[in-house]
C-alpha cells in the first residue's frame, strides 16, 4: 500500500512537474515566436501579419492537450507587456489568443478520427474551416477590441488591426501548426534512404525556386507559381509532412523575400506586401495541403489495396498449402482407410448399374479370398460368391434396395474359393440423379464371422448366465421361502429354541425359550447360557458346547435347567453346530423340549408296569397253583374212572347196567380233556415266566408218535376218522420227551376236532439234520389269512361254539418248537385240510437247561436185597385219601400188594418193619414231604437201593427225577397204563 501510494503521489508530482515544463516552455517558445512574428511590420506594434505562435499554440494542444492552455496565456500575456502594452490590454490580449488554440483543437478533435498526421483531406478541410478560419476571429477581435480599449489603436485604425490580426493568425495556423502537427506524428511508412536523395533534390530544388523568384536577375520568371510544381511534388512524393514542411520553407523565404523588397508580392508599404503574400501563401498551403491530403488518401488507399492484395496473396499462398496438405492428408486418409479396411475386415464396392460394373476394394477381394484385382467382378459373380443358401436373399434385397432407391443392410455368408465360410455384414446405398433415377449402388461389407461367432458365444453364455440365474432365483426364493418357514417354524414351535457362540453367549432367542425358561429375548440374548443351567450342572453348557466343537452332535440328551423363577426343569437337548460359509463352527444351536411331562409319565409307567408285572407273577402263580390244584383232584377222578372200568370190565354184563362202561368211558375222555387244558394254561404260565425247561435225550420220533397214536385209538375211532400212519422208520434226534409228546398231542387233537369224520394222515420223515412230523387233516381247514395268527396266543378262527379250546394249543407247540431250534409250518386250504409240519434239529436244542444222559432204568431185581416175606409190593406215599385210594385200588385190582403212608414219616415207620420193591411217592405232603423222605431214604443203606417213582401233579420234577435219585416219574392226573408200565420192570405181579 504504502509503496503504490508512494508511487502514485510520485506519478502524481513527476506529472505536474512535467506539465509545469510544458506550460513554461510553450510559454517561452510562445514569446520567441511572438517576438519573431513582430520582427516584421506590425499594425499598430501590435497586430502583425506573421504570428507563429498562433500555429505553435493550437499544434501544442493538439499534441500534448488542452492542459498546456497555462503556456499560450502566459507566452502571450508576456509578450505582449513586452512590447509595452499596458497589463489589462496584455490580459486581454492573452484571454482571446489562449481561448483561439483552445476552441480551434476542441473544434478539430470533434471531427471523427480527427489526425495529427492531416492525411485527410476531411482533417485538412476542418483545419482550414475552423481553427484557420473561425477560431482566429476570437484572438483577433478579442485582440483589437484590447488594443481599442487599451487606447492602444483608435477605431479607424480597428478594421485595418482586426483584419491583420486574423489573416497573421490564420498564417501561423495555416503554415505553422501543420508542421508541427504532421511532425508531430510517425510516419506510416519506415524512411527509405533513397527518399533523402529526393528530399535534397526538393530543398535544392525550393531554394532554386525561391532565388529565381525573389532575384532582379530573374525578374522576367519572378512569378510565385513556380513553387506550384514543387510543391505539388512535395505532395505528390512526401505527403502531408512534405507539403506542410516545403509550404513552411516557401513561406519563409517569400516572407523573408517580400521583406526585403523584392519578389512578385512587393507593394508600397510592407504590411501591405506581406498581406498580399500571405492571402497567396495561405490559399496555396490550404490548396497543397488538401492536395497532399488527397495524394496520401490515395496513397493510403494503395497501400491498403497492396495489403488487402498481398493479404489476398497470401491466403493463396495459404489456401494452395492448405490444399497440398490437404491432398497429402486425403492420401493419407485413403492408405488409412485401406489399412483401416484391412484391419476392420470392411470392404467398399461400387456397383455401376448402367455398366454392371462392380468395383471392389482391395479388402473386399480379401474378403472373398481373392487377391486384390484377381479379377473384374460383376453382380454375377459376386452373387455366385454368396452362399447357395444366402443367395436368393442377396439377390432380392439388392434389387429391392435398387428399385425403392432405399438403402439396405444384411448378413449373408460368403463362400472362398477354398470353400471357408464367412459371415459378411453388407449395407448399401443408392445414388439417384437428378430425375430420382438410380445410377449406382455403394456400400461396405465386413466379415464379421468372428464377431458373429464370438455373439453366438455372447448370447450362448448370456443365455446360460441367464438360465443360472433363474435358476439361483428360483433356488434362492425357495431359500428365503425355506428361511420364511424355519423362521415362521421356531418362532411357533412349543419347543425352546436358542443359538450361543462358542464362548456360550446367546446370540438368538425364540418365544418358545422365553416360554419354558421365564427370560425374554432382551433380557437372554448377549447373557451366558449359564442363566439357564443349575448350580450343579455350571460345566456341563460348556461341555456340551466343547462336543459342538469338535464337530459332534448332540442328540436328546436330557438334563435339567433352571427357570428365571429358579425352579428346575427336565429338558431333552439337541445340539447342532452353526457353520460359516466356510464351514468353520462359530456356534451351536440347541432345541430344548420340556419333558418333564414325559418324566412324570414314566414314572408312572414305570410304577405301573411294577405293578403288572406283579399282577402278572401273582396272575402266573396263581395259574401255577390253579392248575396244580385242580390236577390232584382230577388225578384221583381220573385213577377211580380207570379202576372202575377196568372192575366193569371184568366183571359180567349182568351185573350193572349196559350203559355204565360207554358212560364211564366218556368221562375219562372229558377227565383227559379237562387234564390238557389245564396242561396248556400251567404251560403259558411257564412259559410266560420263561421257566420252560427242556430236558433232551436220544428219542425216537416215530417211536413217540406211534405211543401218542395209539392213545388217542379210542378217540380217532370216536370221531370216525381213520389214521393213516407212517413212521415205520426210527427218526433219532436229540429232543425232550414230554415236550414232543405235547407236540403230537396238540397237533392230533386238532386235526380230530377240526376234522371230524375225515382221515388223519400221520407220518415221520428226516434228513441229516432234521426230523419232521407231518399231521395231515381233511377237515375245514384255514384261510391264508388266519395261517399266521393261528400260532399266536388266544388266537382261534372258529368260534367257542364250533370247537372248544383256549387258543392257547398251538401257541404252546410253536413256543416248545422254537425253543428246540425247530419250526412250525401249516399248509391249508379252506374246507380242503390243513397240513402241519413240525421240524426239529435232530442235534441239541437252542433252549435247553441241561442235557441229560438217558435215563438208566434198573433191571428187575436189580436191588439185590432180599424183598420182605409179608411185605407189600407197592408202598403208596399220597396224602390224598382219595387218590391213596385210587392208586391203592387200581394197582391191587392189577394184582400188587399194596400199603399205603399218609407221609413222609409214616413211610420211614412201614419201611422199619418192610421191604416193598418200589415205593411211589408224592412229593407235596404235610409233617414230612417227599423230599424230605429221600434225604431221610437216602441216609439208611438198607432204603436206599429201594427204587421210588415220584407221582406229581408238577411235571418239572420229571427233570429233576434223575438228582433225586429217582426211578422215575408219573405225572397227576395218574394214567393207570403209565403207572403199570412204570411199576412193572421193578415189581412182578403178585
Ligand atoms: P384251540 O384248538 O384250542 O382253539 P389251537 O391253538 O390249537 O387252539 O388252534 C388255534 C386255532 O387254529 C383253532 O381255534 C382253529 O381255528 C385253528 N386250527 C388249529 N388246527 C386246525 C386244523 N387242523 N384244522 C383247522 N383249523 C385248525
Amino acid at each position: 500500500m504504502a509503496v503504490q501510494a508512494h508511487e502514485r503521489a510520485t506519478t502524481v508530482v513527476g506529472d505536474t512537474l512535467r506539465r509545469l515544463a510544458g506550460i513554461v516552455a510553450l510559454a517561452v517558445i510562445y514569446v520567441a515566436g511572438a517576438r519573431l512574428g513582430l520582427m516584421l511590420d506590425a499594425v499598430a506594434g501590435f497586430a502583425t501579419l506573421v504570428w507563429p505562435p498562433s500555429g505553435l499554440a493550437l499544434a501544442a494542444l493538439l499534441v500534448f492537450g488542452y492542459r498546456l492552455w497555462p503556456g499560450v496565456a502566459i507566452g502571450a500575456f508576456v509578450a505582449n507587456v513586452w512590447m509595452g502594452a499596458p497589463p489589462w490590454v496584455a490580459l486581454g490580449i492573452a484571454a482571446g489568443n489562449s481561448l483561439e488554440p483552445l476552441l480551434g483543437a476542441y473544434a478539430l478533435r470533434k471531427i471523427e478520427g480527427f489526425s495529427n498526421s492531416l492525411d485527410r483531406v476531411r482533417d485538412v478541410l476542418g483545419l482550414i474551416a475552423i481553427a484557420a478560419l473561425v477560431s482566429t476571429t476570437i484572438s483577433a477581435t478579442v485582440g483589437a477590441l484590447s488594443l481599442l480599449s487599451g487606447g492602444i489603436v483608435s477605431v479607424p485604425q480597428l478594421a485595418e488591426t482586426w483584419r491583420a490580426w486574423w489573416v497573421g493568425d490564420m498564417m501561423g495556423v495555416l503554415v505553422v501548426a501543420p508542421v508541427l502537427l504532421t511532425w508531430s506524428t510517425r510516419p506510416r511508412q519506415p524512411r527509405q534512404p533513397r527518399r533523402w536523395v529526393e528530399v535534397v533534390g526538393l530543398g535544392m530544388s525550393v531554394g532554386a525556386a525561391g532565388a529565381i523568384v525573389f532575384s532582379d536577375i530573374t525578374a522576367t520568371f519572378g512569378q510565385a507559381y513556380l513553387f506550384f510544381p514543387l510543391l505539388v511534388w512535395a505532395a505528390l512524393r512526401f505527403g502531408q509532412r512534405g507539403t506542410t514542411s516545403t509550404t513552411f520553407v516557401i513561406s519563409v523565404i517569400t516572407i523573408t523575400g517580400t521583406a526585403l523588397g523584392n519578389g512578385p508580392f512587393v507593394r508600397p508599404q510592407l504590411h501591405l506586401s506581406l498581406f498580399a503574400l500571405q492571402l497567396f501563401m495561405a490559399v496555396t498551403a490550404s490548396t497543397f495541403m488538401i492536395l497532399g491530403a488527397s495524394s496520401s488518401e490515395r496513397r493510403r488507399a494503395v497501400e491498403d489495396l497492396e495489403v488487402v492484395q498481398q493479404g489476398l496473396e497470401n491466403m493463396v499462398v495459404e489456401r494452395t498449402a492448405a490444399l497440398t496438405s490437404m491432398n497429402t492428408e486425403l492420401h493419407r486418409r485413403g492408405a488409412q482407410l485401406a489399412e483401416a479396411q484391412e484391419i476392420t475386415h470392411i470392404g467398399s464396392w461400387e456397383w455401376d448399374l448402367a455398366t454392371d460394373v462392380l468395383r471392389w476394394t482391395d479388402e473386399m477381394y480379401r474378403i472373398c479370398g481373392l487377391s486384390p484385382g484377381e479379377l473384374e467382378p460383376s453382380l454375377r459373380d459376386f452373387l455366385e460368391r454368396v452362399h447357395p443358401e444366402d443367395r436368393a436373399a442377396v439377390d432380392e434385397v439388392v434389387r429391392q434396395s435398387v428399385t425403392d432407391a432405399k438403402p439396405f443392410e444384411l448378413d449373408h455368408r460368403v463362400v472362398r474359393p477354398d470353400g471357408t465360410v464367412r459371415v459378411l455384414h453388407a449395407r448399401g446405398r443408392v445414388f439417384t440423379d437428378k430425375t430420382a433415377k438410380p445410377y449406382r449402388l455403394a456400400g461396405t461389407s465386413q466379415d464379421v464371422t468372428e464377431q458373429r461367432a464370438a455373439e453366438e458365444a455372447l448370447q450362448k453364455a448370456h443365455d446360460e448366465l441367464e438360465r443360472r440365474v433363474q435358476q439361483r432365483t428360483v433356488e434362492l426364493r425357495k431359500l428365503t421361502q425355506e428361511r420364511l418357514l424355519l423362521a415362521a417354524i421356531v418362532d411357533s414351535s412349543e419347543d425352546a429354541i436358542l443359538s450361543k457362540d462358542l464362548d456360550g453367549t446367546i446370540v438368538s432367542w425364540n418365544e418358545g425359550a422365553e416360554r419354558l425358561y421365564g427370560y425374554s429375548a432382551e433380557e437372554a440374548i448377549g447373557r451366558n447360557v449359564n442363566i439357564i443351567a443349575p448350580a450343579d450342572r455350571q460345566n456341563e453348557t460348556m461341555d456340551l458346547v466343547a462336543e459342538i466343537r469338535q464337530g459332534k452332535h448332540v442328540a436328546h440328551h436330557e438334563t435339567i435347567r433352571r427357570r428365571k423363577d429358579g425352579t428346575g426343569i427336565h429338558v431333552s437337548l439337541s445340539l447342532s453346530a452353526i457353520r460359516d460359509a466356510a464351514g468353520n463352527i462359530i456356534g451351536a444351536s440347541a432345541i430344548a423340549r420340556d419333558i418333564t411331562g414325559r418324566k412324570q409319565a414314566e414314572e408312572e409307567r414305570s410304577h405301573l408296569l411294577l405293578e403288572l408285572e406283579d399282577a402278572v407273577r401273582a396272575r402266573d402263580a396263581l395259574i401255577s397253583i390253579a392248575s396244580h390244584e385242580l390236577r390232584t383232584p382230577l388225578g384221583a377222578l381220573q385213577l377211580q374212572v380207570h379202576l372202575l372200568m377196568r372192575t366193569l370190565s371184568r366183571a359180567s354184563a349182568e351185573q350193572y347196567p349196559e350203559l355204565t362202561l360207554p358212560k364211564l368211558g366218556s368221562i375219562d375222555r372229558q377227565v383227559s380233556r379237562l387234564a390238557r387244558l389245564i396242561d396248556n394254561l400251567l404251560d403259558v404260565s411257564r412259559i410266560t415266566a420263561g421257566r420252560l425247561q427242556l430236558e433232551l435225550e436220544e428219542i425216537d420220533l416215530s417211536a413217540v408218535l406211534r405211543e401218542i397214536v395209539a392213545r388217542f385209538e379210542e378217540e380217532l375211532r370216536r370221531a370216525r376218522c381213520d389214521v393213516v400212519l407212517n413212521a415205520d422208520a426210527p427218526v433219532v434226534g436229540s429232543w425232550d420227551r414230554i415236550r414232543l409228546e405235547q407236540i403230537m398231542t396238540n397237533l392230533l387233537s386238532n386235526a380230530i376236532k377240526y376234522g371230524e369224520g375225515k382221515p388223519v394222515e400221520i407220518a415221520t420223515s428226516a434228513d441229516d439234520a432234521m426230523g419232521r412230523v407231518i399231521v395231515r387233516d381233511y377237515g375245514i381247514g384255514i384261510a391264508p389269512k388266519d395261517q399266521a395268527r393261528i400260532f399266536e396266543r388266544f388266537e382261534r378262527v372258529v368260534s367257542g361254539r364250533q370247537a372248544g379250546g383256549f387258543g392257547l394249543g398251538l401257541w404252546i407247540v410253536r413256543q416248545i418248537v422254537e425253543a428246540m431250534g425247530g419250526s412250525i409250518g401249516v399248509t391249508s386250504e379252506l374246507g380242503a385240510g390243513s397240513t402241519f409240519v413240525v421240524e426239529l434239529p435232530r442235534k441239541g436244542a437252542t433252549r435247553s437247561a441241561s442235557a441229560t444222559k438217558p435215563r438208566s432204568i434198573p433191571a428187575p431185581g436189580d436191588t439185590g436185597e432180599p424183598m420182605g416175606a409179608e411185605a407189600e409190593q407197592v408202598l403208596v406215599v399220597e396224602d390224598d385219601p382219595d387218590i391213596l385210594e385210587a392208586v391203592s385200588e387200581a394197582l391191587r385190582t392189577e394184582g400188587y400188594t399194596v400199603a399205603c403212608a399218609a407221609n413222609g414219616m409214616e413211610a420211614i415207620e412201614y419201611l422199619k418193619t418192610a421191604r416193598p420193591c418200589i415205593i411211589l411217592l408224592d412229593l407235596m405232603m404235610p409233617v414230612m414231604d417227599g423230599r424230605q423222605f429221600l434225604v431221610a431214604k437216602a441216609q439208611s443203606s438198607s432204603l436206599a437201593t429201594i427204587p421210588v417213582v415220584l407221582v406229581s401233579a408238577d411235571d418239572q420234577l420229571a427233570r429233576k427225577a434223575e438228582e433225586l435219585k429217582v426211578a422215575g416219574f408219573i405225572q397227576k392226573p395218574v394214567d393207570m397204563d403209565r403207572l403199570l408200565s412204570a411199576i412193572a420192570p421193578h415189581c412182578p405181579r403178585a
